[in-house]
């Protein structure tokens, strides 16, 4: 019997694969991850755009500390809304998009802890959920197991997909896609 860990990778993964189809994606195709955002209705917002309403908030996460914010999801009552930070690479900003377009994917809500500077904090189980539906929602297995099978490297994966190499590797270790590349493909 799977774990239930992994049968929660299979059912996010099957929810990515299914998204990317609604999309008109192949699993060789780049997601442009602002084209999901429109698709299920969830607007996303620059943080560089919000200068003019918190200047000091945005100069510091733009300027000072980017690090420090990569993106959130504001809820007003049941709509949610994603800020993410135009500062990060374009390869960084896609998957912080679509890790938080993963939480709306995957209906996740606002749990009620609140943390002491007065953030709503999602719990770690569904951080991790999010973050494998980025991975997924961006780099389909199938495609990246035959890339591999082609010879192309973590380098052109990641330009292909538009990803950070990182992202590709972690991809890579997660779905045992060495391995499968070297097996014959399935007819
Ligand atoms: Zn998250």
């Amino acid at each position: 019997m799977p774990s239930t860990a992994g049968f929660v990778k299979k059912h996010v993964t099957d929810l990515a694969c299914e998204t990317r189809v609604e999309l008109g994606l192949s699993p060789f195709d780049r997601l442009d991850p602002h084209a999901l955002a429109e698709h299920l209705a969830i607007p996303v917002r620059k943080l560089s755009e919000l200068r003019d309403e918190n200047p000091r908030a945005a100069e510091y996460f733009l300027s000072r500390d980017p690090g420090a914010f990569s993106g959130v999801t504001v809820f007003y009552g049941t709509e949610r809304i994603i800020i993410y930070n135009d500062a990060h690479s374009p390869a960084r900003q896609a998957s912080n998009i679509c890790h938080e377009l993963g939480h709306g994917l995957l209906l996740h809500n606002p749990t009620p802890a609140v943390d002491g500077s007065g953030c709503r904090e999602w719990d770690q189980v569904m951080e991790d959920q999010a973050q494998w539906m980025a991975g997924a929602l961006l780099i389909h297995e199938v495609g990246l197991v035959t890339a591999l099978r082609r010879g192309k490297d973590v380098g052109d994966i990641a330009r292909r997909y538009g990803t950070s190499k990182d992202m590709v590797t972690w991809r890579i270790n997660m779905t045992g896609a060495y391995r499968r590349a070297r097996q014959p493909a399935r007819k």
